[in-house]
């Protein structure tokens, strides 16, 4: 039988995590990575902020209010969540479990709270990957450059990236955004080789192997 779309029924489906502090260039990274591999669903996480300028329910985010979330996290209805700056945020569980059984990737963009909670739910299915700034000056100078955050907000911002770079130690991956074709290509990489793992293959034709290893 044939797959449906992006979807690969000799494998399990990957869970690609990517954590990056503000300004490090991930929002860009993500659009160019879907493009390079329109196979992969982008996961949409449900908050309680409130919506930006640009941002577009349904695309950005599912936005929902704080007792909404409750009733969903009380309802098992995340795979993993977590408070970030003051809001809560929550990775829909049905998509991800759906995903891993019929072999479609996932792409998450969660912070590194979120990471440790997925890798340990899908130890089997999940990678996960930090993009680190190429520097600290460059990283100040990537939020300043924005234009749209005072001098005390980059100042925090400053403080959450070097907490949250501490983090990378649980992390199978390291990409440093010097240069987005670079860090692209690094990307498309480990996309390509996680895809081939034994384990990955394995787990999912575990029954006609074994059949044809026994002959
Ligand atoms: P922002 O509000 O700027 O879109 O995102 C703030 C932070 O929350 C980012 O680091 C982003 O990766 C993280 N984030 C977005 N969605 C989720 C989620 O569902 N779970 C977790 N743990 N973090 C998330």
């Amino acid at each position: 039988m044939k797959d449906k779309p992006g979807t690969d029924s000799r494998r399990e489906g990957l869970i690609l995590i990517l954590s990056a502090p503000s300004g490090t260039g991930k929002t860009t990274l993500i659009s160019r990575l879907l493009a390079l591999f329109p196979d992969i669903t982008l996961s949409v996480s449900y908050t309680t902020r409130a919506p930006r300028a640009d941002e577009v329910p349904g695309r950005d985010y599912h936005f929902v209010s704080r007792a909404q979330f409750a009733r969903m996290r009380a309802a098992g209805e995340f795979a993993e969540w977590a408070k970030v700056h003051d809001f809560f945020y929550g990775t829909p569980r049905r998509l991800l479990d759906r995903a891993v059984r019929s072999g479609r990737d996932v792409l998450l963009d969660i912070d590194v709270q979120g990471a440790k909670q997925i890798k340990k739910r899908y130890p089997g299915a999940a990678v996960s990957v930090f993009l680190a700034p190429p520097s600290w000056p460059e990283l100040r100078r990537r939020l300043a450059a924005r234009g749209t955050d005072d001098r005390q907000v980059i100042a925090r911002r400053m403080a959450n990236a070097k907490r949250e770079i501490e983090a990378i130690v649980g992390y199978d991956y390291c990409v440093v955004n010097r240069e987005v074709k670079t860090a692209l290509a690094q990307l498309a990489a480990i996309i390509r080789a996680e895809r081939l793992k034994v384990g990955r293959v394995l787990r999912w034709r575990i029954g006609p192997l074994r059949g044809a290893l026994k002959r």
